[in-house]
C-alpha cells in the first residue's frame, strides 16, 4: 500500500469513527454565553428553555466543543468509536 493509499484509508476511518461520535452540552455547566449557539455553522444548538444539540443537523465540525470556555460541551464516542481512533493513535 502506497502513502497516498495509507491516507486515504485514515480519512476513511476517521469518518467511518465520527459516526460513533456526538456533541452534548452538559446544562449543569453551560453559562448560556451563546458563543457556541453563534458558531455551529448548521443552527443545530437551542440554548432555551433547555440547552439542545439535535443530532440530526448537527455536521461534527466540533466548534462549540473548541469554543466553548467552560467546557461544557462534552464530545462523547461511543465504544466502537474509541476503539477505531485508538487504532489510529487520535486522541478524542
Ligand atoms: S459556549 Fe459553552 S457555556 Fe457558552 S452557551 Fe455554549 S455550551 Fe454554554
Ligand atoms: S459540532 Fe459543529 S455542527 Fe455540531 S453542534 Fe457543534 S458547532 Fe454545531
Amino acid at each position: 500500500m502506497n502513502a497516498g493509499s495509507v491516507l486515504e484509508f485514515r480519512k476513511y476511518l476517521f469518518g467511518f469513527a465520527e459516526k460513533f461520535s456526538s456533541v452534548a452540552i452538559s446544562e449543569d455547566v453551560c453559562k448560556k454565553c451563546k458563543i457556541c449557539l453563534n458558531s455551529c455553522p448548521s443552527s443545530a444548538i437551542t440554548l432555551e428553555p433547555d440547552a439542545f444539540i439535535d443530532q440530526k443537523k448537527c455536521i461534527k465540525c466540533y466548534c462549540c466543543h473548541e469554543l466553548c470556555p467552560n467546557g461544557a460541551v462534552e464530545l462523547k464516542t461511543s465504544f466502537m468509536g474509541r476503539i477505531i481512533l485508538k487504532r489510529m493513535n487520535y486522541k478524542s
